[in-house]
């Protein structure tokens, strides 16, 4: 394919990294923009009033969509500071009765530094390995469980490789042990059905700009029975209960809880959509390169992602040579981290083979022509990188 063939506008597989805002949740938040600009926490009059109906439709639209009640949502700036706030928050409230929390190696890394956080301050944390699927053993989990024990984290759907944890399990095995479960749901909202009750989950953290919504909004879920307490992270003016100080952003607002009301009735479709497209992508990549390895198992896996890794390429390589692609990859450079996937080296793969890794994520915008672009281009250079990578050995030997 001659450059001039190329896109001009690279192709977005990336839709774990933030999705693009959809037009319909744009033209919901506009008007708080501008004639409806009223601050929603001034009691006084009309703009206040305006504004403050707008968030609490929000709230409900966002309760709505995990089956929990509005009074059970609190507005945070995303799933980051979502995640500090359950963690810290409800460790540092309890800590004088418990001390103990359970997490997993292949949280967040917002979950995790929070979990290192508070052995600084004394708590013990139990990280729980996950296996080659991505999941944490069972039994592993019940076996962590002490008379100390608080709080248990564990992610709904991985960000990297898009396994589905079993929460009501999870759930249930908490509430036996009189432990409250926390779950990330950033990656699950809007691409699974999410009930905070039939899951037995206590706390959730979400966020809107991976569901299609804007940037710097999520939410926390507190569950009220059994009423979850916690300490704050912020001081302020009593917004949001005092749970979360500060002015809520009412355009924001309006356009998570549109992103949810979205997610619910497009995700029958819109799943199966993506599981044909991803599972089309996989056959033609897999029926025209040999040697890749899907990361994570098809089984327990989120419709739109795919996470593999393509022996003897790697995968910077790979992505300097698509610049008409975006997508990441699970090595070195690619983040903010400089080591390779600590997931994939959690599930299993050697530094080689997480550095052979490509993450794709499609969205609801993505498009089949999209989506054999890519298949095209991906076989093309993968070859390229292969039969050079022949030449180098044959020379050497
Ligand atoms: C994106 C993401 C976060 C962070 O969410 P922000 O709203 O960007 O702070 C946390 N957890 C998971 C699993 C994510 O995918």
């Amino acid at each position: 394919m001659s450059n001039s063939q190329k896109r001009r506008q690279p192709v977005y597989l990336d839709n774990h990294a933030t999705t693009p805002t959809d037009p319909r949740v744009i033209e919901a938040m506009q008007p708080y923009f501008s004639e409806k600009f009223g601050n929603p926490h001034s009691g006084s009059h009309y703009y206040g009033w305006e504004a403050e109906e707008a968030v609490e439709l929000a709230r409900a639209q966002i309760a709505g969509a995990i089956g929990a009640s509005p009074e059970e949502v609190y507005f945070t700036s995303g799933a980051t500071e979502a995640n500090n706030i359950a963690l810290k928050g409800v460790t540092r409230f309890y800590r004088e009765k418990k001390n103990h929390i359970i997490t997993c190696v292949s949280e967040h890394p917002c979950v995790l530094d929070s979990a290192l956080d508070l052995e600084s301050e004394g708590t013990r944390v139990t990280y729980l390995p996950v296996g080659e699927d991505g999941l944490i053993d069972i039994d592993e989990l019940k076996e962590a469980f002490t008379e100390d024990t608080l709080l248990v984290s564990i992610m709904t759907v991985q960000n990297e490789i898009g396994t589905v944890q079993s929460m009501a399990e999870i759930g249930a095995l908490c509430h036996e042990h009189k432990a409250y479960l926390h779950t990330d749901a950033a990656q699950a909202l809007g691409k699974i059905p999410l009930d905070v009750r039939a899951m037995n989950i206590d706390l959730m953290s979400i966020t809107g700009h991976k569901v299609y919504g804007p940037m710097g909004l999520g939410a926390l879920y507190i569950g009220n029975k059994p009423k979850v307490r916690l300490t704050p992270l912020f001081s302020g003016g009593g917004q949001e209960k005092g749970i979360r100080p500060g002015t809520l952003p009412a355009p924001i607002c309006v356009g998570f809880g549109k992103a949810c009301e979205l997610a619910v009735d497009e995700m029958p479709i819109e799943s199966k959509k993506l599981e044909i497209m991803r599972d089309g992508l996989l056959a033609k990549l897999q029926g025209a390169i040999p040697n890749i390895y899907i990361n994570g198992g098809m089984e327990h896996r989120v419709p739109g992602n795919l996470n593999i890794s393509v022996e003897n390429v790697d995968a910077e390589s790979l992505m300097a040579a698509l610049p008409d692609l975006a997508f990441s990859t699970g090595s070195a450079c690619s983040s903010v981290s400089q080591d390779s996937s600590y997931v994939l080296n959690a599930i299993g793969l050697s530094n080689e083979l997480a550095e052979s890794s490509l993450r794709i994520g499609l969205g609801r915008f993505t498009t089949e022509e999209d989506v054999d672009y890519a298949a095209d281009r991906l076989i093309e250079e993968i070859s390229i990188i292969r039969e050079n990578r022949q030449v180098l050995v044959g020379t050497a030997a």
